[in-house]
């Protein structure tokens, strides 16, 4: 008999939070396929330890019927309740507050630790007949009429056919079928931590301006700072002493928020839309970070790739063994994911630009906009609704 792991059904190149989803969804399926899933991290050790993930209410459902959920929710200030989302535009008039009561929802998403996140997945798929490759990581894939081919380095060099690869590595970075497509914003995005003079009550603040948007998330007991600038201001805004920082902050945000009280470690990172060109190629799928990497300013993009991990294994659960990867296979990932998959980007680029257009016509559209969204229930429901569950 073969080893599991061997000449596995699916490979998973990648077992961040998007490919650790994925493979936990196929291994509770109860389908018995042989999953292996290969990443150059130690097991337990999360591979992006630097940042938190804003997850939607659609997202804690889908952990919550993989059984993590509680696990999360269970480390000591892994995740933080957004309660309320208040968006506006600085120079514009109008203003819309986005509230979970008004849905009857405990909260309209949440700020997790994607260490803590990472490390659930990792105890939940230690159970499960998955076979984890960690100490390995993925320097080509191709792909053949009947199978994936993979050559790994690291703890487990050499290579492993598969029916079907899957590619979640945060940036395709080791498939040559598929070409990527990026678009450069010539923005960064400034982030750091910030203390508080008053508790930050669970409210979320996105701030549109002529630079960027700029938004705070509560997490634990401070709020996470993300605030679009150019490369220069950036530089800039990291030299400055604390107490200059926070002034020029509190400027941008005026009266809508509390006032801050102290600033962390500032770090930056460059802000593009980068997408695969297409999902699938001859036995292979690209999903999560690796199929589309968005501007932060929504919050889509994690979730955007928790759904293409989810709606994957819902597709290989209804493909029979011998036919994945195959042409029909694809055909329906492609059809399942490519609704979501456009609305998510063209949302996220279409605020990054609307926003981000600085003629009076252009700021009056979003004043008013704003303004009915707060004022008119049911298109405040519909952009609520967006955030919590996606667009599709
Ligand atoms: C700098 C930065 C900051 C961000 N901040 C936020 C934020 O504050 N909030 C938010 O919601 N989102 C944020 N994002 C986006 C968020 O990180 C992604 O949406 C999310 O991590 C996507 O998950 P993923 O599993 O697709 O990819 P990743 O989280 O990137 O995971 C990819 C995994 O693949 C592994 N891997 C890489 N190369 C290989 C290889 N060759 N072979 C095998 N395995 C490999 C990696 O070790 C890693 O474990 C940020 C993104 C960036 C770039």
């Amino acid at each position: 008999m073969r080893a599991r792991g061997a000449r596995p059904d699916v490979a998973i190149v990648g077992a961040g939070p998007v490919g650790a989803t994925l493979a936990l969804a196929l291994a509770r399926s109860g389908s018995d396929l042989d999953v292996v899933a290969i990443d150059p991290r130690a097991a337990g050790e999360a591979g992006r330890a630097d940042r938190s993930l804003a997850l939607s209410h659609g997202a804690r459902l889908i952990f919550e019927r993989l059984g993590v959920w509680a696990r999360v929710a269970g480390v000591d200030g892994a995740v933080t309740p957004i309660v309320a989302i208040d968006v506006s535009q600085a120079g514009g008039f109008g203003a819309a507050r986005l509230a979970a009561r008004e849905l009857g929802l405990p909260a309209l998403g949440y700020v997790v630790s994607y260490r803590a996140l990472s490390s659930a997945l990792d105890d939940a798929l230690a159970a499960t007949n998955v076979v984890l490759r960690f100490g390995s990581e993925v320097t080509r894939v191709d792909g053949t009429a009947d199978h994936a081919s993979l050559e790994l380095s690291g703890q487990s060099s050499g290579s492993i056919e598969a029916r079907l690869a899957v590619i979640a590595d945060g940036a395709g970075a080791a498939v040559n079928a598929i070409a990527r497509r990026r678009r450069d914003y010539g923005q960064v995005a400034l982030i750091a931590p910030l203390a508080l003079a008053a508790p930050h009550g669970g409210i979320a603040y996105e701030r549109f301006t002529t630079e960027g948007p700029v938004a705070l998330l509560p997490e634990g007991d401070h709020y996470a700072l993300v605030w679009t600038q150019s490369p220069s201001d950036a530089e800039r805004s990291k030299a400055m002493p604390d107490a200059q920082f926070l002034d020029a902050l509190a400027r941008h945000f005026g009266a809508r928020v509390e006032r801050f009280r102290g600033v962390g470690v500032r770090r930056s990172f460059p802000l593009a839309l980068d997408v695969a060109s297409a999902t699938t190629a001859r036995r292979i799928v690209v999903i999560g970070n690796a199929a589309q990497s968005l501007h932060p300013v929504a919050g889509q993009g994690f979730n955007l790739g928790l759904r293409d991990a989810w709606e994957l294994a819902r597709t290989i659960g209804r493909t029979p063994r011998s036919e994945l990867g195959g042409e029909a296979m694809l055909a329906a990932h492609h059809r399942s994911r490519r609704v979501d998959r456009n609305a998510g980007i063209l949302f996220t680029d279409g605020l990054v630009r609307l926003f981000g257009n600085r003629t009076a016509l252009a700021s009056a559209a979003r004043g008013t906009g704003l303004a009915l969204l707060d004022l008119v229930g049911p298109a405040r429901r519909m952009f609520t609704r967006a955030m919590l569950y996606g667009l599709h």
